[in-house]
C-alpha cells in the first residue's frame, strides 16, 4: 500500500473534451536527497517534459498515462520550486502548465568512524584503482534503458543502522556524506532486488567490495555493496524480490551489513524514501 499520507494531490485538470487528464505530484513536499514523483493520468501523450531548476526531465509511459521520478539532490536548498511542464498529445496539441514543489532541508546526523588509514587516505596504487572503478560505475549510472521498474521492496528485512546522507568523519577527517542506506544484516543473509531490472555490473571494488548493480530503467539503478557471495551474473534479468547475493563485509567495511545505494539520473537519492513511496504498491 502506498502511504496515504503522501497522497496530497495537486491536481491540474485540463479542459475536456479537447484534453482529458490530470497532472499531479504524488506529494507536493519532499526533503532534499529524496525523490519527487509526477504523474500524468489521462489520454496518451506523444511527449511530456518537465523543467526543474534548469534541468529537463522526460515523462515516460505507464499504465494510466505517464510518470517521471525527479531526483532532488542533497544540495538543493530549501524553498518553493516551480515545475514547468509541457505536454503534447497524439494530435500534436501542446499544453503548458506549472506545479509547485516544496523542498525542505532534512537535518541528517553526523557519524564518526575509525577505519584502517589506507581505507581513508588511499595510497597511489589504490587511487589508480579507485579512479578506474569510478569511471566504470559512472558508465552504468549514465544508462538510460526503457523502464523496467515495477513494484519496490526492501532488499532485506533487517533494521537500518545508518541512514542516507549522514555527514561522516573518518579518522578525524570530514568525508562525503553517506551515499546510501546500511541494513544491519548478519553475514549470509539473502539480498533481494528492490525492483525488477537487469544486472549490469558484478565486480569486486575497492570501496564497496563485491558489488552488484541493477539497472531498473529510466536512469534508476540500485547498488548492493560488501557482499560475501554474488548469486547473479551480468545480463541476468531480475524480478522484484529476486535473490542476487548474500550479505558480507568485503571492501571498506567494519562488519557484516548491506549497503544499498540508489542512483536516479546520476544523482544519489535516499533509498528508504524511494522504498517508502512505492513499497508493495503497483502503479500508485
Ligand atoms: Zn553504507
Amino acid at each position: 500500500m502506498i502511504r496515504l499520507i503522501l497522497l496530497i494531490f495537486v491536481p491540474l485538470l485540463l479542459t475536456c473534451p479537447a484534453w482529458c487528464g490530470e497532472l499531479f505530484l504524488l506529494s507536493n513536499q519532499v526533503n532534499n536527497g529524496e525523490v519527487a514523483v509526477m504523474y500524468w493520468q489521462g489520454e496518451p501523450l506523444s511527449f511530456g517534459v518537465v523543467r526543474f531548476r534548469d534541468e529537463v526531465f522526460y515523462l515516460y509511459p505507464d499504465s494510466a498515462g505517464a510518470v517521471v521520478l525527479l531526483p532532488i539532490s542533497l544540495d538543493v536548498p530549501e524553498g518553493d520550486y516551480p515545475l514547468a511542464a509541457a505536454l503534447v498529445d497524439l494530435q500534436g496539441r501542446t499544453t503548458v502548465t506549472e506545479l509547485m514543489l516544496r523542498v525542505d532541508y532534512k537535518n541528517r546526523p553526523e557519524e564518526q568512524l575509525t577505519l584502517p588509514e589506507r581505507m581513508v587516505t588511499p595510497v597511489a596504487q589504490d587511487v589508480a584503482r579507485i579512479n578506474r572503478e569510478g569511471s566504470l560505475l559512472n558508465e552504468k549510472y549514465d544508462l538510460r534503458s526503457p523502464r523496467l521498474w515495477t513494484t519496490f521492496q526492501r532488499p532485506v528485512d533487517d533494521p537500518v543502522n545508518s541512514v542516507f546522507g549522514k555527514r561522516r568523519v573518518m579518522n578525524g577527517k570530514p568525508k562525503s556524506p553517506h551515499s546510501g542506506t546500511d541494513f544491519r544484516s548478519p553475514a549470509g543473509t539473502l539480498i533481494h532486488s528492490i525492483s525488477s531490472g537487469r544486472v549490469v555490473l558484478v565486480a569486486d571494488l575497492f570501496y564497496t567490495g563485491q558489488t552488484v548493480v541493477v539497472d531498473h530503467g529510466e536512469g534508476l539503478l540500485s547498488i548492493y555493496a560488501h557482499l560475501s557471495k554474488v548469486l547473479v551474473e551480468e545480463g541476468h534479468e531480475l524480478l522484484v524480490g529476486d535473490t542476487l547475493g548474500e550479505v558480507g563485509s568485503t571492501g571498506r567495511s567494519t562488519g557484516a551489513h548491506l549497503h544499498l545505494t540508489v542512483r536516479l539520473l546520476g544523482e544519489r537519492v535516499d533509498p528508504l524514501a524511494l522504498l517508502d513511496i512505492f513499497e508493495g504498491s503497483l502503479n500508485p
